[in-house]
């Protein structure tokens, strides 16, 4: 497949070059079990396309993620859930190949957050929209 990297882990997992637990598959997207899983049922989802970080990835592939989130989600079948998709390494990106993890999350298992809340003025979120919009 021309969009994918002979170097890549993830690449070498969609082409059946490295084993994986597989769940689910088509004509876009991949998914497959976490190897070192936070809870039971932890499935990473990641398109056929090779990127390091989301905003790389083609609007399409995009598309199909999501559509393979709510098939994925589902099927794994969690209460309660998380789903993290970390892009850079100070960000906790391990693995350059974008992917989406499905996280169940009960009392003793799943994801653990810190939330440093801040607390902007009415005018600094105007300004912090006005930028991102600018640039849409
Ligand atoms: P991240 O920190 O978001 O880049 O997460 C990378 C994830 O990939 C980690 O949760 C790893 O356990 C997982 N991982 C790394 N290698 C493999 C592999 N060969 N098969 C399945 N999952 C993997
Ligand atoms: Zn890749």
């Amino acid at each position: 497949m021309e969009s994918l990297k002979d170097d890549c882990l993830f690449c070498k997992i969609i082409q059946g070059k490295i084993p994986c637990k597989k769940v689910y598959e088509n004509e876009t997207v991949f998914a497959f079990l976490d190897i070192n899983p936070i809870a039971v049922g932890h499935t990473l989802v990641i398109p056929k396309y090779h990127a390091a970080q989301c905003h790389e990835v083609p609007e399409d592939y995009m598309a199909g993620i999501g559509k393979a989130l709510s098939v994925v989600a589902k099927a794994v079948g969690a209460k309660n859930y998380n789903i993290l998709q970390n892009n850079g390494s100070i960000a906790h990106q391990a693995v350059f190949h974008v992917h989406f993890h499905i996280i169940p999350k009960d009392a003793k298992q799943g994801l653990g957050i810190q939330w440093p809340a801040t607390n902007p003025s009415g005018d600094e979120l105007e300004k912090t929209a006005e930028e991102i919009k600018s640039r849409i």
